[in-house]
């Protein structure tokens, strides 16, 4: 008989009707009730075994973890909470799980505990509430840009150019670490590597995207990337995956409210279409927050937080606005930042975006026109000689969700920059080239998914947000 996922089983009127469940035991209480998840939905199905007329060497083999196959008729449930179980008729063992050796004991586990055995964490209620949250988020990316007409661009994995300067690059090469061939003055020669050049895996699709904008009109891209730098935070991965939608015609100002259009769309998406895995994770969050002292807990639980950010307008200021307001602080005046503000043109660090966002403006904010100096290469100078069009989207207990901005679409102007920068005006020459053939005013963002999947989930570890985290030290599995 075919399976019935148990999702459909509980939106079934129960009349006695024959099923089958396929799944994992969560726990088999008083020779009688097993608790099965077939990951379908949070919800465990009730199967009740009539113990008397089964097999004991069966009986025994119902272990938490294994997996099973049981038919039976599908009732009403007399138990609470549970609109219908399985009366079981017949019981398969598909798969033993040896009781004394299965870590996952139906009991809490540390997060740092589950991480070292991802491969299993994925059938706990955290993980797979978190990870139908992502597939959702992923599905309502594509949603939202689809109804709007964008295209999806599936920009390149492995990229020749290393100007980008998002962050430090991994290497791909297939020459020989132990005896690379050189040239005459003894540097490796990479024109024997399998490209023929240097190459690197992709910090992101930005550039690539740009030749799309200025063809399609409206493209965004939604990939992995993959960063060497060696930050070892709550908040960074090595590999990553982005979303960067770059649009033509669209100046800061556009791109500012495309961006909160974006997020809020995301948010309402989640609270609509997840609310079984939201609860589960509110509920999760505000046990999590007990630990805390009470100063660090935040004012409102996990989906009154979705809540206000979907039906609120993000508060958008300048830089500068920005820095006049961090300087005159209470934490800056009694010295409570480990980075003080003291003037004009230093890079905000965490601390000082979740002030702004959490105690000042207690909304999400977006920053704009920020210091070239502290910005990249490719983003249009402002006239004022020492601002670019930059943005990014700050959000409560995460910080920079999303980093955009207008680009530089003044062939000039953008020279000037890469040669002040000095960056390889070569290797960028088909970006230049852009800016020579029909240039348009543009601009674009990046939103990192996994800081997105921290927001909506309420975890506060990026590292479990992502079925197999890499970070510094660590690529098992
Ligand atoms: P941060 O300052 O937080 O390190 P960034 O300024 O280097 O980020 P961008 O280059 O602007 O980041 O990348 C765009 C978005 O990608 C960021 O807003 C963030 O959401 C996400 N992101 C950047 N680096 C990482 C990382 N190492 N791991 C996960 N997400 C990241
Ligand atoms: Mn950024």
């Amino acid at each position: 008989m075919k399976r019935t996922k148990i999702k459909q089983l509980f939106s079934t009127t129960p009349t006695g009707q024959e099923v089958t469940v396929q799944g994992w035991v969560r726990t088999f209480r008083n020779n009688q009730f097993i608790a099965i998840n077939d990951g379908s939905t949070i919800q465990n199905i009730q199967a009740v075994v009539d113990f008397n007329n089964t097999d004991p060497n069966i009986l025994k083999r119902i272990t938490t973890g294994a997996c099973v196959s049981v038919t039976g008729e599908l009732i009403p449930s007399p138990a609470k909470g549970q609109p219908v179980e399985v009366k079981v008729k017949q019981i398969e063992i598909l798969g033993d799980s040896d009781p004394e050796k299965f870590p996952l004991q139906p009991k809490k586990h540390s997060l740092e505990f589950l991480r070292e055995i991802a491969h299993l964490r994925s059938r706990t209620n955290t993980f797979g509430a978190v990870m139908r949250v992502r597939h959702a988020m992923a599905f309502a990316v594509h949603k939202f840009f689809n109804d709007r007409g964008f295209f999806y661009i599936h920009t390149p994995i492995i990229t020749g150019s290393d100007a980008e300067g998002a962050g430090a690059m991994f290497r791909v090469t297939t020459l020989d670490p132990q005896n690379p061939p050189k040239d005459e003055s003894g540097k490796i020669n990479f024109k024997e590597d399998f490209f023929g050049r240097e190459t690197n895996l992709t910090v992101s699709g930005q550039l690539e995207g740009e030749t799309y904008a200025l063809a399609l009109g409206e493209i965004y891209t939604f990939g992995p990337t993959f960063r060497a730098e060696n930050s070892n935070t709550t908040r960074h991965l090595a590999e990553f995956w982005m979303i960067e939608p770059e649009m033509a015609f669209y100046d800061i100002q556009d791109n500012m409210q495309l961006a909160q259009e974006f997020l809020q769309f995301l948010v309402r998406y989640a609270l609509d279409n997840c609310a079984e895995d939201l609860d589960f994770l509110d509920k999760r969050a505000k046990e999590e927050e007990q630990s805390k002292p009470q100063d660090q807990r935040s004012e409102l639980g996990l989906i009154d937080r979705l809540k206000f950010v979907a039906d609120n307008d993000f508060q958008r200021l300048s830089y500068t606005e920005a820095i006049d307001i961090l300087k005159n602080s209470n934490p800056n005046k009694k010295k409570k930042f480990q980075y003080l503000i003291d003037e004009w043109g230093v890079d905000l660090q965490s601390e000082h975006e979740r002030y702004l966002v959490e105690k000042h403006f207690k909304k999400p904010v977006i920053l704009y026109n920020y210091p070239a100096s502290i910005k990249a290469f490719y983003m249009r100078q402002n006239e004022d000689g020492k601002t670019v069009a930059a943005m990014d989207v700050l959000f409560p207990g995460i910080g920079e969700i999303i980093g955009g901005s207008q680009r530089e679409e003044r062939y000039d102007r953008l020279l000037r920059r890469v040669n002040e920068l000095g960056l390889p005006e070569k290797e960028l020459w088909w970006y230049l080239d852009l800016r020579k053939f029909g240039s348009a005013p543009h601009a674009g963002f990046g939103l990192g998914f996994e800081r997105l999947i921290l927001f909506v989930t309420g975890m506060t570890n990026i590292r479990d947000v992502i079925p197999y985290p890499r970070f510094p030290g660590n690529a098992e599995f």
